[in-house]
């Protein structure tokens, strides 16, 4: 299998769609789905990969945007959490609340979800991926282990020197760093870290440096 990982960062919060296939031409999948489903699909179109699965790490908007677009382009499933649908089913809201209008971009819903839960093993294009839910962010928060090749799809929970933040609805900051180090810490320092914004990290990396982990290693 020659892996394919590509990071698409896009909409006005630079959000990460990370594209995984099995080689140009391949079945892939897709983590997040930002508002802006022209520029992942250009990337799509471009890598040739027909995508079987889109996951959602959490219900914002910056992350689910694209989803019912990308969706109804490529006829796969899309998951999340059901402690999200608070925000997942209410994408305008969100806009509203969050940034006080609406920026442009796509904000369709799919048809439906599917539903994603702890522990829970998905196989998508013959990648395993372990659900690991991680509350704080948001409640229904997920990060997405793929221990085959060593990497986490860390969302919004961890960034490359930073957290997630935890003061809009739902958010929790006890309840994030209670996830960071039963679902995060535990693994190993040469896991590699694929966040929802920025640039990737390893835990090592972040274990060793990043601020908001000094109190809990
Ligand atoms: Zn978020
Ligand atoms: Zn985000």
């Amino acid at each position: 299998m020659s892996l394919l990982i590509r990071q698409i960062p896009v909409w006005v919060t630079e959000t990460n769609a990370w594209v995984v296939a099995d080689g140009p031409g391949g079945k892939g999948f897709v983590v997040d789905a930002p508002p802006d489903p022209e520029a992942v699909g250009r990337h799509l179109a471009e890598l040739d990969v027909a995508v079987v699965g889109i996951l959602l790490t959490h219900g914002h908007i910056d992350h689910t945007g694209g989803a019912g677009r990308l969706s109804a382009r490529t006829g796969a499933k899309t998951y999340v959490h059901p402690d999200d649908d608070f925000l997942t089913l209410h994408p305008i809201e969100q806009l509203e609340r969050i940034f006080g209008m609406t920026p442009p971009g796509e904000y369709d819903l799919p048809d439906q979800f599917e539903h994603l839960e702890h522990g829970q093993r998905l196989d998508l294009a013959g990648v395993e991926l372990e659900v690991r839910l991680t509350p704080g962010h948001t409640p229904g928060h997920c990060c997405f282990y793929w221990e085959d090749e060593g990497i986490l799809f860390s969302g919004d929970q961890l960034f490359a020197g930073s957290v997630g933040r935890t003061d809009l609805p739902g958010g929790s900051y006890e309840d994030l760093m209670s996830s960071m180090k039963s679902q995060v810490l535990t693994l190993e320092d040469d896991v590699r870290v694929l966040p929802g914004h920025g640039p990737d990290t390893s835990i090592g990396r972040e274990r060793q440096f990043n601020p908001f982990l000094q109190n809990l290693v």
